[in-house]
């Protein structure tokens, strides 16, 4: 039986009080702040509980999303932006088509973490780090602000638009919106730890796949595919992990996950995994991390023994946290769905396109499913849009979509797309003076017209 004690009530400071309040760093957040803040005259602040931006783009992972299954550039505007300055940078790699993720570019996670500090500097945001939101001040059914804890204690920040960048949605959880979880039995996709390996012979690697098929078996992918120094994520080595697994390794997955990383000998592995975590709860969330950081150890173990190429890698980096890829979601004035998807729909207020598959990560066994749309989808303003709460938009993978949607639209490309849109949906809404469910679609799909994201005729 659980307890309780009453928490007395109290006066607390109000830290700041501005136009667009941004709650978490991550791309949507990121996103959402900078085109928020590109609105003359509107004064924006980003939260963050963690110590550097970017969220899950310093994980070491690619952003996937970029480019429809017809090869063209589906996310323009802001996030292009992005990546094109790190690319000048020689921190990101070009779009390269994947007949399984459909494009992937390769990010350098620290200079991302810098150019996203440069671009809040340069477009004015007021960024606040090591702050938690925990909880949301709501009066007669409209955000008015937030509650955060720091060192400092509790404090307010007051704002008139709220955006929900969390991922776990949890602005929107607090104020009373009504939330979705996970799958029809209420199970998310699992959680993994990213680490690198470097001293990778990756074209020991490569050539060993190439000429090997009938050793190496590669999920959908021609294995010729992998010869050439291109960046790629591999898939497959289902017969190495079942010889191991009878060799006595402990693996979570069906299938070997690595993906190159802007090293020559770096290597990317995505393949620990706890199913039936939740995210939001911190005691599952510990255990999670604790199953992974055990899991990684035994996953390098196998790498060096079955993956030709890796006999004298070693562990370099660790992704920061353990990376979450499904919690709450809100729903919204429209639920996004998977046959959206597959229809490649079309909605009169799209506010961007997405083009990634339902990419779906079992939340029970070790397996993966991929479903293609042909081109690619409209994203509705509608399901950034919650019910119930005014003032507030929510971007990211918390957006209002169902659990097979979400496996979509949930990755950085379009999570950086509908940061972008949110951040201008929230900008334009305080300067008409209306709601963001009130807003003039017309004018806010102008005005990203005008940064350059991409609709179709
Ligand atoms: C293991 C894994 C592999 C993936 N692989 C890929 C891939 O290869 N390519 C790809 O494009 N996508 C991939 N994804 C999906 C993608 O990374 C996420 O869905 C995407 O980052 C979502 O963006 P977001 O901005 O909504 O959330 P996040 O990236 O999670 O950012 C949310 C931010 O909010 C902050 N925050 C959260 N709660 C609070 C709070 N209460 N107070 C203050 N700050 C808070 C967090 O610290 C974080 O910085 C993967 C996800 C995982 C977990």
């Amino acid at each position: 039986m659980a307890k309780f004690i009453k928490e007395p009530a109290r006066e607390i400071p109000v830290r700041a009080e501005v136009d667009v309040l941004v709650v978490g760093g991550g791309p949507a957040g990121l996103m959402a702040a900078q085109s928020a803040a590109l609105v003359p005259g509107t004064s924006v602040m980003l939260i963050e509980n963690r110590g550097s931006l970017g969220g899950n783009m310093t994980q070491g992972l690619p952003l996937l999303g970029f480019l429809g299954r017809k090869g063209n550039e589906v996310i323009k505007g802001l996030p292009l932006k992005f990546v094109e300055r790190l690319r000048e940078r020689g921190q990101a790699t070009h779009h390269r088509a994947c007949p399984l993720h459909v494009s992937l570019t390769m990010i350098d996670p620290e200079g991302t973490k810098l150019l996203a500090w440069e671009i809040m500097e340069e477009c004015g945001v007021k960024v606040l780090m090591y702050v938690m939101f925990v909880d949301a001040i709501v009066e007669d059914g409209k955000i008015k602000g937030v509650i955060i804890e720091s060192k400092k204690g509790r404090e307010a920040i007051l704002a008139k638009t709220v955006i929900d960048c969390t991922g776990d949605g949890d602005v929107a959880f607090r104020a009373g919106v009504p939330m979705a979880y996970g799958n029809e039995k209420g199970i998310a996709q699992p959680p993994t730890l990213m680490f690198s390996m470097r001293g990778v012979d990756s074209r020991k690697l490569r050539d060993a796949v190439a000429d090997h098929p009938e050793i190496y078996d590669i999920d959908f992918i021609p294995n010729e595919f992998f010869r050439s120094d291109d960046n790629c994520t591999m898939v497959g080595f289902r017969n190495q992990i079942k010889q191991a697994r009878e060799a006595g390794y402990k693996l979570p997955v069906e299938r070997t996950i690595f993906m190159t990383g802007m090293a020559p000998d770096e290597w990317w592995v995505n393949m620990s995994r706890v199913n039936g975590i939740d995210a939001t709860d911190p005691e599952q969330y510990t255990r999670g991390e604790e199953v992974c950081i055990k899991q990684n150890a035994e996953i390098v173990r196998y790498l060096k023994a079955y993956i030709p190429g890796f006999e004298n890698a070693y562990m370099d980096r660790v992704a920061p946290f353990m990376g979450i890829r499904e919690t709450r979601r809100i729903i919204g004035e429209y639920v996004l769905t998977e046959q959206d998807i597959f229809d490649c729909a079309r909605f009169p207020d799209a506010i961007g396109v997405a083009a990634y598959p339902v990419d779906l990560h079992h939340p029970v066994g070790g397996d993966c499913t991929l479903m293609w749309c042909p081109d690619c989808y409209d994203i509705p303003y509608r399901s950034l849009v919650p019910q119930k709460v005014d003032g507030l938009l929510c971007a990211g993978r918390n957006i209002s979509a169902t659990h097979l949607a979400l496996a979509s639209v949930r990755v950085m490309g379009p999570a950086m797309c509908l940061g972008e849109a949110a951040g201008k949906a929230a900008a334009l809404s305080v300067k008409a003076g209306v709601e963001p469910r009130a807003l003039d679609v017309a004018k806010l799909q102008d005005a990203l017209r005008a940064e350059g994201v991409y609709f179709r005729d």
